[in-house]
């Protein structure tokens, strides 16, 4: 009786230690930190943010911009609506919004153009689209889901992806609608006499979503104008499905940002979920192993977004820090920009 009494405490205690983390709690487990119960999470970049550096109107555009796009993917998550479609348009949200590094307010390559770079997969049947180098699309995650879905391609660049969006009636703009002032600004600090040989610079902003519906169904979406200063071509990490972008609903759903060069060299995005496939290691554990380890080993540093089909979210990164949000199944939105707000592992 007694024995009996003892067993069902400690089941009452296991569940409601499940529980807690459902509500969203942190967690420090062995190999990295995870939330619970997520079931769209956004990131807008990583770089640093300490407390202090940003005015507090900054700050709230940041928070509203992660929230609104949060709150736009999941209404369509409670519809019913797929991952993809909720990945979609949370990056669309960010790619409109000038305070990030995509679309609007994308950053400037040598010849003070904007070059955008977007990718979109669907976890349930590795289908992906990707765009590089557009000069004249709005949204380039759109473009880069239409390339998924209405070519027999993957991946177009340049001028044909331009042409294409006009096609297939994706709106098209003129480069200035890219333009910021803090872009520009950034572009001439990068070219000033004395900067470091007129090296790309990390323009942080870049920005990514991942997702998983009723169905268990995972998708990831990442979108980019790359670093400050690089060359008219260059092509980062982020349309390349498996280095930036990722998802497989028999691992996870990935968006990573950092130095692209490296995040490519190191096919950042599918080592995570392979180590997940190969080793069985949980999804907080295996981003943290590329993350914070295997892509410092190689030069560079960044972070990422990584949702397991569980509603598991880690949100490694090797930076000081990394601005991201995610909402719970529940409608709990968390939005996280200062450095001291994300654990680094
Ligand atoms: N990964 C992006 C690129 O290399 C930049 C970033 O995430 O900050 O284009």
């Amino acid at each position: 009786m007694a024995t009996r009494h003892l067993v069902a405490v400690l089941v009452a205690g296991t569940v409601l230690g499940l529980s807690g983390s459902a509500a969203g709690a942190e967690q420090p487990p062995p190999g990295g930190s995870v939330v619970r119960d997520v079931v769209l999470a956004v990131h807008g970049g990583a770089g640093s943010l300490p407390r202090g550096s940003i005015s507090a109107e900054q700050e709230r555009a940041y928070r509203d911009g992660l929230a609104a796009a949060l709150r736009t993917g999941y209404r369509l998550l409670e519809q019913g609506r797929p991952s993809l479609d909720a990945v979609e348009a949370a990056v669309r949200v960010l790619e409109d919004d000038p305070n990030f590094n995509a679309g609007r307010g994308a950053v400037f390559n040598t010849d003070a153009e904007h070059e955008l770079d977007a990718s979109i997969m669907n976890g349930k049947d590795l289908r992906s689209g990707a765009v590089a180098g557009v000069h004249n699309t709005k949204n380039p995650v759109s473009l880069a889901r239409m390339v998924m879905e209405r070519s027999p391609h993957v991946m177009m660049a340049g001028v044909g992806a331009d042409t294409f969006a006009l096609r297939n009636g994706v709106p098209y703009t003129t480069q200035d609608y890219f333009f910021t002032q803090r872009r520009w600004d950034a572009l001439l600090e990068a070219k000033e006499p004395d900067a470091a040989g007129a090296e790309p610079r990390e323009g942080g902003g870049t920005v990514g979503a991942v997702a998983v519906d009723r169905a268990r169904d995972v998708a990831a979406a990442t979108s980019t104008g790359g670093l400050t200063n690089k060359l008219v071509g260059r092509v980062g990490d982020s349309p390349i499905v498996g280095a930036g972008t990722y998802a497989n609903n028999r691992t996870l759903a990935i968006s990573c940002t950092g130095t692209g060069e490296v995040f490519i060299r190191g096919v950042a995005a599918y080592d995570v979920s392979a180590l997940m496939e190969y080793t069985r290691a949980p999804v907080q554990r295996a981003a943290a192993k590329v993350i914070n380890e295997k892509i410092p080993a190689l030069g560079a540093t960044g972070g990422a977004i990584a949702l397991a089909p569980s509603g598991a979210l880690a949100t490694p990164h090797s930076t000081a820090g990394l601005l991201n949000g995610y909402i719970t199944r529940d409608g709990r939105i968390v939005t996280r920009i200062y450095n001291d707000e994300t654990p680094a592992g």
